[in-house]
């Protein structure tokens, strides 16, 4: 399994990789200290880091070891120097984002890291692990944390790396300098540092290095679990997902929040895209219900049954609809449900129907709540054809376990439920709006 943390300096990328790497016995992979080496080497030969040419003849050159101190601690050597200590001072911190811009440096780090990465357990860690380097990785990560703190952090940490330099060092010009780096990295043209899509973004300002190192392996974990998806409907996924990619810069946010088991996803519903969008936008197999007339229409019917569609008729009543259901989460599926009960006309959010509640109680399974922006803009109820462009985002929130309410009368719990699912979508609704900062409620 290949994990792919990426981020910004100052998240607590390395250490949280590293340990990581500990507690699943998996090899762990600075790709930073090899631009760093780079950056190191260009500066040993005097390079100019603006001469392109002469930076392209001294790459062959370049040779890259790992090995371990007595105290089986990692050295890093670069052209058989041992420059563990030298790759960390600042100056080489900005000289390694300048030279990572370069096509023929990434070419090279990008093969030597993809060849390591082989047939292999590992931990790797940088800008682009998970959308260039590994862009099947099992997991992905992407870390994030606010400016001031990332600073705080980093200068912190050179304290201890460089006492000697303490004097020197100022909050201000190393916020700066994080900032002015960060612009360098996600700017660039070839590989910028940015989260993938499929990547679940842990927001580390507010948490210590053993919580986010929780957060992952809980992730590892459950992926583990996902049972694997079947081969024509993975390729419908992915070549959906890729449609929405392209066409509608398709964001998901919450995946932290998804785990494995039966659940219903709950989400809002304000087009005829929501149903696709809601299924590649899980991590695993989903099933949901359709019209039973679309089942008779040539060919889209036999899609949609092999994509885990199952039919409701309109003179069917409530409880045979309840009963497939209840029957497909006592199986450990999932099913997408939308509790409004029909498409919003207007892309608001409508009253939610108890049902949703009578089918989490009788099936004992969670309720993840979802909320779907920007579909009703690209296919209202009104247009007979949608649009082909546009930007819609998902976003998963906590979700809603029906232990919650023990003890409680029957009534009582469906009255519970059925108001946290509305509060819920309401607060995805909010922080989507508020910019979709941190993790999602
Ligand atoms: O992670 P670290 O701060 O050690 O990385 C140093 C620099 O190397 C980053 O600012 C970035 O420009 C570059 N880098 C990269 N791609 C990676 C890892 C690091 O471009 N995968």
């Amino acid at each position: 399994m290949i994990i792919a943390i990426d981020g910004p300096s100052g998240t607590g990328k390395s250490t949280v990789a590293k340990g990581v790497a500990k507690k699943l016995g998996y090899t762990f992979f600075d790709t930073g200290a090899m631009y760093r080496s780079v950056a190191w080497m260009i500066r040993k030969e005097q390079i100019d880091p603006q001469d392109r040419e002469k930076i392209k003849k001294q790459l062959p050159l370049f040779s890259y070891e790992i090995k371990s101190d007595a105290q089986g601690m990692r050295r890093y050597f670069a052209c058989g120097t041992d420059v563990t200590e030298a790759i960390r001072e600042p100056a080489i911190s900005a000289l390694a984002s300048q030279i990572a811009a370069y096509e023929e440096v990434r070419a090279l780090l990008v093969q030597i890291q993809r060849n390591f990465g082989t047939h292999r357990n590992a931990v790797f860690e940088g800008r682009d692990m998970g959308t260039v380097v590994f862009p099947k990785a099992e997991l992905k990560i992407f870390l994030t944390a606010r400016a001031e703190i990332r600073a705080q952090r980093r200068l912190n940490e050179l304290f201890l790396k460089f006492p000697e330099l303490a004097s020197s060092l100022q909050f201000d010009q190393i916020l700066q300098e994080i900032t002015a780096r960060d612009h360098t990295d996600s700017t660039r043209s070839i590989s910028p540092l940015k989260q993938a899509s499929d990547a679940v973004l842990i927001d580390t300002s507010d948490l210590s290095i053993e919580e986010v190192i929780l957060k992952i392996l809980t992730l590892a974990n459950w992926k583990k679990q996902y049972p694997p998806m079947k081969i024509f409907y993975r390729i419908v996924y992915w070549i959906t997902r890729t449609f929405f990619k392209l066409f509608f810069r398709l964001q998901i946010h919450g995946l932290e929040h998804f785990r494995p088991g039966a659940g219903i996803i709950a989400s809002n519903h304000t087009s005829n895209y929501d149903p696709p969008v809601l299924s590649i936008s899980c991590p695993e197999e989903v099933h949901f219900l359709a019209k039973e007339s679309l089942f008779h229409v040539p060919l889209l019917g036999r899609l949609i049954r092999r994509l885990n569609s199952h039919p409701v008729s309109r003179s069917g009543s409530d409880a045979s609809t309840f009963k497939q259901v209840i029957q497909l989460l006592q199986e450990g599926k999932k099913i997408i449900l939308f509790p409004e009960g029909n498409r919003s006309p207007d892309g608001t959010l409508q009253p939610i129907e108890r049902g949703l509640a009578f089918i989490a109680q009788k099936a004992v399974c969670p309720i993840f709540p979802a909320y779907i922006q920007g579909s009703f803009a690209a296919w209202p109820r009104v247009r007979r054809w949608p649009r082909l462009s546009g930007s819609i985002q998902v976003v998963f929130g906590t979700p809603i376990d029906s232990e919650l309410c023990m003890g409680q009368s029957k009534k009582e719990k469906e009255e519970f439920m059925t108001t946290q699912t509305t509060s819920a979508l309401k607060n995805l609704k909010a922080w989507l709006e508020e910019g979709a900062h941190g993790t999602p409620p």
